[in-house]
């Protein structure tokens, strides 16, 4: 991880770690698709919102680690492993034609995907493309904020009054 003033070089690995959501109407969407890209999938580490990794995990046989439903905080801790560079690549099919509770965490989550550079795909032609990209296996070396000297830049000046 080397220190390039504004930006530090930050790894996705060869061996991925794929955070794989769905809204309820495209739940058989996204398992239909991890079944058609089971081969490269098996490749990888997978992990997902409570719903969407059981059903993926059941109708697939992949091994998909598990956290909390989407609307009681999952997507909150998918965004949370970007920050920590835990999470590395998303397969989000999220439904565009109803109004979600948790609308704001799914913003939140497509916002810190962006900040750190995270391949996000929000349907499943950007996901096909994604998943048979040369990238898929390899390296990819990627620039992210420089979040220290960001901090000590805002620290310098003050926000204190
Ligand atoms: P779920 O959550 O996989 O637990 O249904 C997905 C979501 O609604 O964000």
């Amino acid at each position: 991880m080397g220190v390039k003033d504004e930006y530090i070089d930050f790894t996705i690995p060869k061996q991925k770690t794929i955070a794989l959501i769905a809204h309820d109407k495209k739940k058989k969407e996204l398992v239909d698709w991890c079944e058609k890209n089971k081969e490269e999938l098996s490749k990888h580490f997978l992990c997902g919102t409570g719903t969407s990794a059981r059903l993926v995990a059941e109708h697939t046989g992949l091994p998909v680690k598990a956290y909390n439903s989407g609307p009681l905080g999952g997507d909150q801790q998918i965004g949370a492993k970007v920050v920590e560079g835990k999470i590395n690549f998303i397969v989000f099919f999220s439904d565009p034609l109803e109004a979600q509770p948790h609308d704001p965490d799914v913003k939140a989550l497509l916002r810190i995907a962006q900040v750190y550079d995270i391949p996000i795909a929000n349907n499943q032609s950007t996901a096909d493309f994604m998943i048979t990209s040369k990238f898929m296996d390899e390296e990819y070396v990627h620039g992210v904020i420089n979040f220290d000297r960001n901090v000590e830049q805002r620290v310098k000046e003050g926000h204190l009054v």
